[in-house]
């Protein structure tokens, strides 16, 4: 579950089901470059190197045993800036503004043909909500009049038992839960069936830790301006926006300290309670599900499962507490902050001033149509990754990338196969979960099929609407029929045209986007190392999330199972332990530790995929010996570790390294760049690396699992 770049106030999506998705990279936090005024004309900002492995990004002055990062990458840090739109700058990132020009390119064309396109195509829904959201001028004279119809809804609320039905209507209007709602995924302990799963509504700031924490009192206070801004943007008084937003505020910390931490929501025990619709019902008195459910068109479910209980009986304490005129002060803000994406450009001003007390006074505000890309992302990603797929991914790339696959997949069965201290049951079952994992390369075998939804010209907001009453029906109806999931389907982090490669443990799958095959990941021209050590390291870091610490709490169909005997279990627990150790030592800022619990799945994944895309580029040279030749003066395990280093150099914003050290289960770039290979005995080997040297590390400190 990623933060990506808050253009909004609404910087989390909720997310129902078992997508804890455990990622590779996420979508870089919005790093573009202009493409003004001729799109094909732009470039991305590249510093004067590839973006792919380069001799020249190193600094062969220093000294690997001492330094790695800067022999590796030294030359690129120097010169790279990070643009003043973005948060942070790495090759990934410059591999995202290529994808952005991309993308670009393929809304322009769309909507230069979306007239002339049949209804309910992909060219057609995509062009026209492209062209709609472009018409600045048409946005900013509507105002807030789309809203009008569901403000007018709240207003006639008698008494709190009604905002249920209301929280029915926003779920379908928005696509989101608001206060209390409910969405179907799969069973998270049996995967052949659809569960009804209820939750409460996301909080408007990503770390729950900024609402009562002394050092979050500044963020708190941009985050009560910017909600005042916004409320009179929408056309309140300033004394009514000013009473709506600490309302607001002192309701979503009420809410705030009792949702679990970053840490204990990847914990599938703590996250999920099963419980029967009684039981829902004693839990939540207040909130009306019956009408809930009947206003969602859904039969009474049996038994649900509920996500961050403790919070949900709040919100119906407040429901009970809140006087109606605060309540419906509040559920008005709600569905005004999920829809300000779609209407005047005017409510960027609030939401980009709360950025910048988040990420710093350098943020500027992203052009209007990297803005309006992303929200297309968001909302048809699957037929605007069509439109993408058709012109810039080839077969090639598809073919080299799934040969690439087998051969890493064919080592980590080896390293299950030869590992010492698995009992053979564990090591039975570890293999059967490896053997059925999925592994798709590029766009989706079946696309959602979004015809039927009414995209019009010039009506963004309303077009929005129903394509999110379309997923929201679309959702419900899955209930009761077998589980057919959709791969290639999640905006942040698995569509097409998304910069990453994302392991699902709750389907046991991989999804590896067709944007991500593209330098400095997989380049057809590079030699083997170069591609082994980045895409295929990718693929076995992927692999190893099945196996990761959170991973490893779900069996081969993507049921959440303890399938360890208990004496592998400590084992597994003890050698994980180094790793948190490790990534708690260093040093992410002057006096600023990473995060060694809330990463160790992501560190895990670092290094397993590190030493699976070394055996697999050992594995390719020993079929290939002509290939094993030494380039630029540098052996292929020399550049095999050089090219990870490159990958993940990374220049970050003070800011977003405090938001994603307290938040993000990926560990800052710079530790990924160099703790992973530290881990892998062929690193010390390659560079002549003793004890005694910086970069050294007791082999009894190193994590031996995969
Ligand atoms: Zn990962």
């Amino acid at each position: 579950m990623k933060a990506c770049y808050p253009t909004r106030i609404a910087v989390a999506l909720a997310l129902l089901g078992l997508t804890a998705t455990v990622q590779a990279h996420d979508a870089a936090p919005g790093a573009y470059a202009q493409r003004e005024p001729a799109p094909s004309r732009l470039e991305v900002e590249d510093f004067g190197l590839p973006i792919g492995f380069s001799v020249k990004k190193m600094d062969r002055r220093a000294d690997p045993r001492k330094n790695f990062q800067r022999y590796a990458a030294g030359h690129w840090l120097d010169v790279a800036r990070i643009p003043a739109d973005a948060l942070r700058i790495s090759p990934l990132d410059q591999m995202a503004q290529r994808v952005e020009i991309q993308v670009g390119d393929v809304l322009d064309k769309a909507a230069r043909s979306s007239a002339t396109a049949p209804k309910g195509s992909p060219l057609q829904q995509v062009g026209d909500l492209y062209a709609a959201a472009m018409d600045e001028k048409r946005l900013s004279e509507l105002g807030v009049e789309p809203l009008k119809p569901e403000f007018d809804r709240i207003d006639a609320l008698q008494e709190a038992r009604d905002v249920a039905a209301i929280s029915a209507r926003f779920t379908f209007v928005t696509d989101e839960s608001l206060i209390l709602a409910a969405g179907v995924a799969p069973d998270y302990q049996d995967r052949t069936r659809y569960a009804v799963y209820v939750t409460d509504g996301e909080l408007g700031l990503a770390n729950p830790a900024i609402y009562t924490s002394p050092e979050g009192a500044r963020i708190r206070a941009a985050y009560e301006q910017s909600i005042a801004d916004t409320l009179v943007i929408a056309g309140n008084s300033l004394e009514v926006a000013r009473k709506t937003a600490a309302v607001v505020l002192a309701v979503e910390t009420r809410i705030a300290r009792l949702r679990q931490n970053p840490v204990e929501a990847r914990d599938p025990a703590k996250r999920y309670a099963r419980m029967s619709y009684a039981d829902l019902k004693a839990m939540t008195p207040s909130f009306d599900w019956d009408a809930y459910f009947r206003a969602s068109g859904v039969a009474l479910p049996r038994e649900v499962v509920a996500m961050e209980s403790a919070a949900m009986r709040e919100r119906d304490a407040l429901l009970r507490e809140l006087p109606l005129a605060d309540q419906k002060a509040h559920m008005k803000w709600e569905f005004l902050r999920r829809s300000t994406p779609y209407l005047s450009p005017e409510f960027d001003r609030p939401a980009l001033a709360l950025t910048r007390a988040i990420y710093g006074d350098a943020v500027v505000q992203p052009a209007r149509h990297k803005i309006v890309a992303g929200q297309l992302t968001r909302k048809i990603g699957q037929p605007l990754s069509r439109l993408y797929v058709e012109e810039y991914f080839s077969p090639q790339a598809k073919r080299e990338t799934e040969a690439m696959v087998a051969l890493v997949r064919a080592q980590l069965r080896g390293r299950i196969e030869r590992n010492a201290w698995l009992a053979p049951e564990t090591r039975a079952r570890a293999l059967d979960k490896l053997d059925r994992m999925q592994i798709a390369v590029g766009y989706p075998a079946t696309w959602i099929d979004y015809s039927s939804v009414d995209v019009r010209p010039g009506d963004y907001f309303g077009s929005i609407t129903r394509i999110n009453e379309f997923r929201t029906r679309r959702n419900f109806a899955k209930l009761g029929e077998p589980v057919r999931e959709d791969t290639f389907s999640d905006p942040r982090a698995t569509l097409p045209i998304i910069v990453n490669a994302a392991y699902d443990s709750g389907r046991n799958g991989i999804d590896i986007p067709a944007a991500f095959l593209q330098p400095p990941m997989y380049d057809p021209k590079a030699d083997p190392a170069v591609n082994y050590c980045a895409m295929g390291a990718v693929i076995g870091h992927e692999l190893t999330h099945g196996f990761d610490s959170s991973g490893r709490l779900y069996d081969a169909v993507g049921n959440a199972s303890n399938w360890w005997t208990a004496t592998d279990e400590k084992h597994f627990v003890a050698e994980a332990g180094k790793l948190v150790r490790h990534a708690d030592a260093y040093e992410v800022l002057p006096g600023l530790r990473a995060n060694g619990a809330l990463a160790v799945g992501e560190n895990l994944a670092d290094v397993g995929g590190l030493n699976l895309g070394h055996d697999a580029l050992r594995a390719h040279l020993g079929k290939h010996p002509h290939e094993n030749r030494r380039i630029d003066g540098l052996t292929q395990d020399q550049r095999c570790f050089i090219a990870w280093g490159q990958v993940w150099a990374s220049k970050e914003n003070e800011g977003y390294l405090r938001q994603v050290t307290a938040t993000d289960p990926h560990p800052p770039g710079n530790y990924r760049a160099l703790a992973p290979a530290q881990q892998v005995p062929a690193f010390y080997k390659a560079f002549g690396i003793r004890p005694g040297d910086p970069m050294w590390l007791a082999p009894s400190e190193r994590v031996a699992i995969w």
